[in-house]
Formats: structure tokens, sequence, C-alpha cells
């Protein structure tokens, strides 16, 4: 939420939050667009450069605060959530986003994130998830889909992956969001959405990585499922979905009760609604 942080009239475009240096990321990687994206977007906060601070780990996308004229930080890596704690709670007059990959929210910063999570502390995470270490050239990750064949796993990968967005609402998550690269004008809303949001906001980027993981998410970008294309919790509500097969988490913001969101053979959302204290805690599938 930006509650605490001064505003200004100043007028300013995507240009005054662009930095003087070289971009590093690969050609046609999907961070380019978080980036453009972001930098699109971060005028209509209406604050002034200084008072916005973005906090980075280590990996591809963790050089983001580089590239904006901003203030910010290429941290630890996994620990970027701590250090944004440490920012959020002691300087209530900056806007504190945090940049992380799949790699080092979830594996070596997955402890810092829980509790981030759980601390809801004012600030804004933005996952990028190119279900890959892309840094480090191409190993699985904690996102990566079973039977995986990287450098690291020749034979498959054997593990079950994180859903960063049930992972977030197991932690007590306020505000979860998911969004892709490719559409610019869903991840700007939810951005906006996210920013607004007087809590820990997790904001999960499906983003591409051309050259360890190409088209992880081509099914989703299909025209035929754009409008559906993403999960998105409004207040612990999903107001657009995945496409046929996607599911996530959402929690009813009155019973606190924990539904599973599924996406039917029509494109149509429904919730799969989970009784954990029947006996038999089968699924039963009731559209919205
Ligand atoms: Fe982007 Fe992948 Fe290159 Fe990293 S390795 S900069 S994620 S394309
Ligand atoms: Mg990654």
């Amino acid at each position: 939420g930006l509650a605490g942080v001064p505003a200004t009239d100043l007028k300013q475009t995507g240009k005054d939050f662009t930095s003087d240096q070289e971009v590093r990321w690969c050609p046609g990687c999907g961070d380019y667009a978080v980036l453009k994206a972001v930098q699109g977007f971060l005028p209509d906060l209406g604050l002034k450069r200084e008072n916005i601070v973005f906090v980075s780990g280590i990996g591809c996308s963790s050089r983001f605060p580089y590239y904006l004229d901003t203030y910010g930080m290429h941290s630890i890596h996994g620990r970027a959530p701590a250090i944004a704690t440490g920012l959020a709670t002691s300087r209530e007059d900056l806007s504190v986003w945090v940049v992380t990959g799949d790699g080092d929210a979830l594996s070596i910063g997955g402890n810092h994130l829980i509790h981030a999570l759980r601390r809801n502390v004012n600030m804004t995470i933005l996952l990028f998830n190119n279900r890959i270490y892309g840094l480090t050239k191409g190993q699985y990750s904690p996102t990566s889909e079973p039977g995986k064949v990287t450098k690291s796993t020749p034979m498959g990968s054997l593990d079950t992956p994180f859903n960063p967005i049930s992972l977030a609402l197991g932690a007590e998550a306020s505000f979860v969001a998911r969004t892709i690269d490719t559409d610019r004008k869903h991840l700007t809303e939810v951005l906006r959405e996210a920013a607004a949001h007087r809590g820990t906001a997790l904001v999960e980027i499906y983003q591409n990585c051309p050259i360890f993981n190409d088209g992880a998410f081509d099914a989703i970008k299909d025209p035929a499922t754009k409008d559906h294309a993403v999960i998105r919790l409004e207040h612990g509500k999903p107001v657009t979905f995945g496409p046929q097969g996607e599911h996530g988490l959402v929690r009813d913001p009155v019973s606190g009760a924990i539904s599973v969101v599924e996406v039917d053979d029509s494109n149509r959302a429904g919730l799969l609604v989970h009784d954990a204290h029947a006996e038999d805690p089968s699924l039963a599938f009731a559209i919205s």
C-alpha cells in the first residue's frame, strides 16, 4: 500500500524510471517485457523516484534494480525478502518492491519468502517464474515439471514442483496473483492492485527463458485461451483463470476456507470445493 508514501504531482513517464545501464539479459528474454511494463507503470504511482526501492536477490531477474532509476539493492541469494522487510518496517515513506526468481525465492530463499508472507509487512514481491535456473545455465528449479531433463537432471527430474500460489496461501499471504510476461495489460493491472494492497503482495510472473526453457508457457499464450490466461486473486477471490487443467488455490475471504480453482473443458472457471473435515475429502466441482 502507498498510504505512508508522500505523493507528488510530478509529471513522469517510463523514461524517468529508466536508468543509463546497458540491459544484459539474453535477446528475447521475458524479463525485457516485465521491465518495460514496470517502467511504464511506475509513473502511475505518483511517487518520487527516491521514495521507491527495488530489492533483488540473485539470478537473471535480480539484475532488475540496475535498470530502474529508483533506489535499489542487488542483495544476497534468497534474502531479498528479509532485507526488504527491514526497509519496509523502518521506512514507511518508501514503496518497497522485491524482485526474485523461482530458484532464488523458492529454493535457497524459501524460508525467507514464507515468513515474509506471514508477517505481511507492506511490500510487493515480484516472483519471476521461468521454471529453470537461468543464470547458472539451465538446471531444474523448484518449479520445474517432473521429468524435466536438464544438466543437473540428465535422467529427468524426480521432484514434485511447488505451486507458488498455493505455497503463498499456505503461508497466509494476504494478496496473491499470477500473471505472464506476454500480457502487458494484465501484468500492469496486477502491478497496480499489488502496489495498492496494504501488506505483502506476491505476484508470480510466468516468464519465458528462451535459452534454457523456451516455450514453457506457450499453452497459456495461445490466443484461444489468452482471455483466461492467468489466475488472479482479488481480495482472495478468483477473477481470471488459467487454461484448462490449470489450477490454483483460493481462500474465501469470509469463511477463510481454502478452495481449489480449476478450469473445465469449456474454459469456464469453477471452484473445486475441498472439505478437509469430510471422511472422504473428495472434490466436488461447482461452476462459479
Ligand atoms: Fe533470460 Fe534465460 Fe537469458 Fe536468464 S538465461 S537472461 S532468464 S533468457
Ligand atoms: Mg528461474
